[in-house]
């Protein structure tokens, strides 16, 4: 008896010695990290596939053509609608020209496009990644190019569990080599958005390019190969953050791609001679399944890798057509509205929520003041540091100097004429070392530095620090851009 408890113990009971069982235990805990599975999803017809094929084609020519634009600037400038010329520090979008002083623009414009962002999840879901995630729009160029060369799911796994022969040979060779140039061409287009593209590309091609747009056209074929060719649908559900972060921005009214269980449960298949009465509509054809990007089963709820793709409806609405039942047993729908039609009660469709309401609200104000700011923005900037040391200096007739630096940014694409003088200083006398302060030249797009000495009597100084303001004045137009600033001295 207490042998038998010993063996239990040192076995843990179940007949398995410990060695064995830690064996056991180390191959269960490698289990915990399954080998993917691959994904051959299955050709599919339908409303939401030609939608999202209009997408693809749309972005992607938007991503590939977009550098070829051109957009006449005048002389000496770029002619390109959009790039960012790194080395003049500048970024061009078709008649905008953004300074690296007003990259807040540009921080506005992703504020912005983050908010657009969660509006859109909030209404409706995951379309963002179902439709027009980079990572979706090129996959599903893969998976076409794969489908055209290897045939639809099933000649592709009978291909891939065929033996090693010239056909298979030559069908995967040739799709590799379809990737990587697809992979190759969008490396290639990006960095079209940092340099003229025509001279660029004949560049690249004559090894004239500097190194960095191999480096960057290396990584990009790489990452694009990697990402739309092998990881696919493990990018959108262990690499991306995304779907983590957007459950925070669904609610009950979010449209989403939904299983009418209440209409399809319980599943089974229609056999002739069978009784079919007790069954719903789901005639668990596996075709939803079948079709899905990212292997997943609809029918088994909401799920964190589910994109919203929406192809699962186009197989599901395709199957009811041929069985002769209603379409829409897999449809985008809200999840009240899916319990609210399992108890015939009144569906609804709430647009304008509190949340949706709050994100139209942000998006409004953010794309006012940045639209307000861009209109208003002027042609000059100035910037004035003041001497901290010393604060001040006391001359030899008693008056009290201050020393400033004032740099004059002049946007425009011709030379200008300044005049800097002060504003709320009567008595101040102003001197610019090397030259008039009536008659300041700044080139065309080029920031100018000048050190300005302020001198102002001893008996003006009523206190340790006066405000003034510095006024620089465009003589082409008389037009002015104004800078605060204070004067420091001893006091009374
Ligand atoms: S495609 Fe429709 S009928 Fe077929 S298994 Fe999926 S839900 Fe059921
Ligand atoms: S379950 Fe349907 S909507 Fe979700 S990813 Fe799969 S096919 Fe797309």
């Amino acid at each position: 008896m207490l042998e038998t408890a010993r063996q239990q113990a040192y076995d843990g009971g179940d007949g398995v010695e410990r060695s064995e069982a830690s064996a056991v235990n180390k191959a269960e805990h490698r289990s915990l990290y399954k080998k993917r599975e691959k994904i051959y999803p299955k050709k599919v017809s339908g409303t939401y596939r030609r939608l999202k094929w209009v997408i693809l084609v749309l972005t992607l020519a938007v991503y590939y053509l977009a550098p070829w634009i051109r957009w006449d600037r005048g002389p000496s400038l770029p002619d390109q609608a959009i790039l960012i010329d790194i080395p003049a520090r500048r970024f061009y979008f078709f008649f905008i020209e953004i300074w690296p002083q007003e990259v807040y623009y540009l921080t506005g414009l992703l504020i912005l496009a983050a908010l657009a962002l969660f509006l859109v999840t909030t209404l409706a879901g995951r379309v963002w990644c179902g439709y027009s995630c980079p990572q979706t729009v090129w996959t599903d160029l893969f998976v076409a190019v794969e489908r055209f060369i290897e045939g639809d799911r099933s000649a592709q796994m009978r291909l891939d569990a065929s033996p090693w022969k010239a056909a298979k040979l030559g069908k995967k060779a040739l799709k590799h080599v379809a990737w990587l140039l697809i992979a190759a061409a969008t490396g290639g287009a990006w960095v079209f958005y940092f340099a003229d593209a025509p001279t660029i590309l004949v560049d690249v091609f004559t090894l004239d390019a500097p190194p960095v747009a191999y480096i960057t056209i290396a990584v990009l074929t790489g990452s694009t190969y990697l990402f739309g060719g092998h990881a696919r649908e493990q990018v959108c559900t262990y690499m991306c953050p995304w779907p983590r972060i957007q459950a925070a921005m669904l609610d009950e009214d979010s449209l989403t791609v939904t299983y009418r269980d209440f209409r399809g449960e319980p599943r089974g298949p229609r056999r002739k001679n069978k009784p079919t009465e007790h069954l719903g509509d789901c005639i668990d054809c596996n075709q939803c399944v079948a079709v899905c990007p990212m292997g997943i089963d609809i029918r088994d709820g909401q799920q964190l890798e589910c994109i919203t793709c929406a192809l699962c409806i186009d197989a599901c609405d395709n199957v009811m057509d041929r069985v002769g039942l209603p379409q829409g047993l897999i449809a985008y729908d809200t999840l009240s509205n899916v319990d609210q039609r399992a108890h015939g009660g009144k569906t609804r469709v709430r647009l304008l929520r509190p949340r949706s309401l709050l994100y139209i609200g942000i998006i409004l104000l953010v794309g006012v003041i940045m639209l307000i700011s861009l209109i208003s923005r002027s042609a000059v900037d100035i910037n004035v540091l003041r001497d901290r040391n010393p604060l001040f200096v006391t001359l030899s007739d008693g008056s009290i100097r201050n020393g400033y630096t004032v740099k004059i940014l002049n946007k425009d694409h011709s030379e200008k004429l300044f005049r800097l003088s002060l504003q709320d200083m009567a008595d101040a006398g102003i001197q610019v070392v090397g030259s008039d302060p009536a008659a300041l030249t700044v080139k065309s797009d080029r920031l100018a530095s000048f050190r300005v000495f302020v001198t102002l009597p001893k008996s003006q100084m009523n206190d340790e620090s006066l405000p003034f303001t510095f006024v620089v004045t465009d003589l082409s137009d008389d037009s002015e851009t104004r800078h605060d600033s204070v004067f420091r001295g001893p006091g009374k």
